[in-house]
């Protein structure tokens, strides 16, 4: 099912439960090009800290920016459900 978060289709959010203190929680990422928009390959996994927080490196791949970082959307936790 295509489900609509604050304006954006589910198919465009991307989460890694990575979170070390909680199997089912990580962060939530919009998988589109933060320069042109487009759809963009995600990494399989994403760099986090220590305490959780995704780091600043690139997690995505855009077919004419090369490598990128998607936009932060939110945390697992905050209700987002896959
Ligand atoms: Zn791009």
């Amino acid at each position: 099912m295509d489900t609509i978060i604050d304006g954006y289709s589910s198919k465009v959010l991307v989460a890694y439960p990575t979170a070390i203190n909680d199997p089912n929680d990580g962060p939530v990422f919009v998988r589109l090009c933060p320069v042109c928009g487009r759809f963009v390959k995600a990494d399989d996994s994403v760099k986090c800290n220590i305490d959780g927080v995704p780091s600043k490196e690139p997690n995505a791949t855009c077919k004419k920016h090369g490598r990128v970082r998607m936009d932060f959307y939110c945390w697992i936790s905050d209700g987002w459900e896959e």
